[in-house]
């Protein structure tokens, strides 16, 4: 589904990723963990293509990223969803058009397409009354769905989720656990960079931890004794 080699990106002079591989099955969900500043951020957003690669290989779907052709880039982006740390809604529209922006301008899907789908997804996730509220009049936890909902609208393979949880109460994490979960079960693959490792205990299949740019540790989490003492290795 997704496989990376040997990635790296600096920003002068910070050495950000320094030759990280790993690669992420069908169905499966990993996690990355590691102190600030290890460079989690960074890996993802060289993944979902919002930065650019120094050197290294990234496959989406077995294609090669770094020689495909404009269109067979656009396929592999589509591919990708990315949730955000801080949610990155546009305020100044509504929740239905947030949900429908890419496919309407990116994809140009026909109004019809996309006014079923963003039905369909708000009724998923329980909102189907936000459809017309502005982001700015919602809570964390509805932020957070309404988020997913978007990156899950062109039928990703992959999501990437930046501190999913940083912006949660326990019920809402809750609530969270169970909708990962039930992705899982749909073949989509699923990256989480999270502080939270009571959060990625849970819904993890996979641990990779990542200290000063590099990942140290990549295990099933079965093997994973004790998560709290991973930080100390
Ligand atoms: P946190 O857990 O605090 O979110 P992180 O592991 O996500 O940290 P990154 O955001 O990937 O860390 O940052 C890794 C390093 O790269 C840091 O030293 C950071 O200052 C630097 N860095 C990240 N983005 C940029 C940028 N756009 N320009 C310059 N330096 C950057
Ligand atoms: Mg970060």
């Amino acid at each position: 589904l997704l496989e990376v080699k040997k990635l790296n990106k600096s920003f002068n002079p910070t050495k950000a990723v320094n030759d990280v591989s790993f690669s992420l099955s069908k169905g499966e969900i990993l996690s990355i963990i590691g102190p600030s500043g290890s460079g989690k951020s960074t890996l993802l957003k060289l993944i979902g293509g919002l930065e650019r690669l120094d050197s290294g290989d990234i496959y989406i779907n077995n294609i090669h990223i770094g020689s495909a052709s404009k269109k067979e880039k656009k396929i592999a982006q589509e591919h990708i969803g990315f949730i955000f740390q801080d949610f990155a809604l546009f305020d100044h529209l509504s929740i239905k058009d947030n949900i429908g922006l890419a496919s309407k301008v990116v994809y140009k899907k026909d109004k019809t397409w996309i006014d079923s789908e963003t039905n369909r997804l708000l009724s998923l996730f329980g909102l189907s009354d936000k459809r017309l509220n502005y982001p700015l009049t919602l809570s964390g936890g509805e932020k957070q769905r309404i988020a997913i909902a978007r990156a899950l609208i062109t039928k990703p393979s992959i999501l990437l989720f930046d501190e999913p949880t940083s912006a949660l109460d326990q019920a809402s994490i809750g609530d969270l656990v169970a909708i990962i979960k039930d992705l899982k079960k749909e073949d989509i693959g699923i990256l989480i960079v999270t502080h939270d490792l009571n959060f990625a205990k849970q819904v993890s299949d996979r641990l990779l931890f990542m200290r000063d740019s590099s990942i140290i540790f990549n295990r099933d989490m079965v093997d994973v004794k004790d998560i709290h003492t991973v930080f100390d290795l």
